[in-house]
């Protein structure tokens, strides 16, 4: 049986993932009774001073962190990010026409899918015909100066492609991000968005909490007539405690926040690191490009999610198989991508990510030509 002092895996599942030990730890110790409580974060009012002390310093550090000014909101929600697809056509058209969606992987081709549901969707860019493998250069976007706001997933996940530095929307028109896969693995100039939403199970805490900051006069577009629950002014004037929200999670995401700020140093050191372990990775595929094939083009690579395939089907079983016997584990790509996929957060250490090299370097070496 699983015990505090087994020995952990590496594990490069893309979400729910790797969490720092640190936090895990510290949620053990307080597991039985927070500091001075006497009872578990998850036996509490979400309305008790305890809770309220949480929730309010974990808006802090994301604060701190992004540098998020009184001009936007921060919600922590439910549903996931695919909730986010339809509460953001939901609350955003507010009398336009459109919404123009930048496809450049599955998730954001769900968003868009959802949203279509709402109302018409312009496809502003796409990158379909090689199977998502690129993000736009900055004119290949088709904009419309009059859609409701512009929609784009700043890393896909599956296809490990990430944005470095987002699209520039026409005056006027909202920039909407679905980061939910690299969300607090560096700074960003959150003025930039109207509103940028993140499941929190890859970079910031457990499945459970949805993390939503939004530019306030974006939340006041809401209509009192959409389902409350769907609604963001709602959820900003209630503090993300209309209802009963997520207690565990969010306190995970406060403890996941301290670490960022108090052993990592910043999103610019997180960036740092993160840059490195993926650096790493890259270099054994740049190395041996008859070997492990890169699927996204390189200016478009994840620092996130790596993807690559082998040169066959046995070849990726293999590896993948093998890699387990190193406790290098869930490292299977998604079925629309194939091969492998490493999904490098800011949880997995360096020394994961350098035992995931050198297995690829000796795999390499022992199976090609
Ligand atoms: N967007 C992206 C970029 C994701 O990676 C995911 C989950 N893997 C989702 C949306 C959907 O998130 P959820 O499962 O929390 O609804």
């Amino acid at each position: 049986m699983a015990n505090a002092t087994e020995k952990r895996v590496y594990n490069f599942s893309p979400g729910p993932a790797m969490l720092p030990v640190s936090v895990l730890q510290r949620a053990r110790d307080e597991m039985l009774s927070l500091p001075g409580v006497g009872a578990s974060v998850m036996e509490i009012s979400h309305r008790s001073q305890a809770f309220l002390d949480i929730i309010e310093a974990a808006e802090a550090n994301l604060r701190k962190l992004l540098g998020i000014s009184d001009n936007y909101a921060v919600l922590f929600l439910q549903g996931g990010s695919r909730l986010q697809f339809s509460m953001v056509p939901m609350n955003l058209y507010a009398g336009k026409k459109s919404a123009d969606y930048v496809v450049t992987g599955s998730w954001g081709k769900q968003a868009a899918g959802e949203a279509k549901k709402v109302g018409a969707v312009h496809t502003a860019y796409t990158a379909a015909d090689t199977n998502f493998d690129r993000v736009p250069a900055e004119g290949e976007i088709d904009f419309d100066p009059d859609a409701a706001y512009v929609h784009y997933c700043c890393n896909e996940t599956i296809q490990g492609v990430q944005f470095n530095g987002e699209p520039t929307p026409p005056e006027g028109v909202p920039l909407v991000c679905d980061a939910s896969s690299d969300f607090l693995h560096r700074k960003v100039d959150v003025e930039n968005y109207g509103l940028i939403y993140a499941c929190a199970q890859k970079n910031a805490g457990p499945a459970g909490v949805t993390l939503v900051v939004i530019r306030k006069d974006l939340a006041e577009l809401s209509s009192d007539d959409l389902p409350i629950y769907m609604n963001y002014k709602w959820h900003a004037s209630e503090n993300s405690l209309g209802n009963t929200p997520p207690t565990f999670a969010i306190y995970i995401n406060k403890l996941v926040t301290d670490w960022l700020l108090d052993e990592v140093g910043g999103l610019d050191a997180m960036y740092e690191q993160n840059k490195k372990k993926a650096l790493m990775l890259y270099d054994v595929l740049d190395a041996s490009p008859d070997f492990y094939k890169g699927h996204a083009q390189v200016e478009s690579r994840s620092v996130m999610n790596v993807t690559f395939n082998l040169p066959s089907d046995e070849l990726t079983k293999a590896f993948i198989a093998e890699a387990e016997k190193h406790d290098l584990t869930e490292l299977k790509g998604h079925r629309s991508v194939g091969g492998v996929r490493a999904s490098i957060y800011n949880a997995m250490p360096v020394e994961g990510v350098e035992a995931l090299r050198d297995f690829m370097k000796d795999f390499r070496d022992k199976h090609a030509n």
